[in-house]
């Protein structure tokens, strides 16, 4: 093994440095030229801690789509076992999902909004423009809104 910057023999123990970016492995004497490598490169990759809003596909469900179901199903006037039955899911479904225990699968999500006429998901650019906005309806009122305006 020589040296990568006098060019002599390394003898005995070697060194990594990093000399403008790249490694090189020199003798001890030129070990000062750079920056000296850490022996082993040890990449951790940071864990994700925070759990994101549930997403349906490029949709994210609106964050208080169990409170939604729920006002507009009583709305309705509804029990959970009718909105069951509409939607031929279990009541115990129901009552999980308006408890927030649950986020129901993307097809339940889409037999919720047919039969209660409403949108529960949100493309996630206009979260963001919604946000931005000074003065902020509940989300239930914007996608009310917003359901009246595309139909
Ligand atoms: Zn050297």
């Amino acid at each position: 093994m020589e040296c990568e910057i006098c060019g002599s023999k390394i003898v005995g123990k070697k060194y990594t440095i990093i000399v403008e970016g790249s490694e090189l492995t020199v003798c001890e004497r030129c070990k000062e030229l750079g920056i000296e490598a850490k022996p082993t490169r040890v990449v951790v990759k940071k864990r994700v801690s925070k759990t994101p809003k549930p997403i349906v596909e490029d949709y994210e469900l609106v964050e208080n789509f169990h409170e939604i179901i729920k006002r507009e199903r009583e709305r309705k006037g509804w029990t959970q076992e009718d909105l069951a039955k509409r939607i031929q899911e279990k009541a115990t479904l129901i009552r999980k999902i308006e408890k927030g225990e649950i986020t129901p699968e993307k097809d339940v999500v889409e037999k919720l909004e047919r039969v209660l006429g409403i949108s529960l998901r949100e493309k996630v650019e206009e979260v963001k423009i919604q946000k931005s906005k000074s003065i902020t309806p509940t989300l239930g009122d914007v996608v009310v809104i917003r359901r009246k305006k595309r139909s």
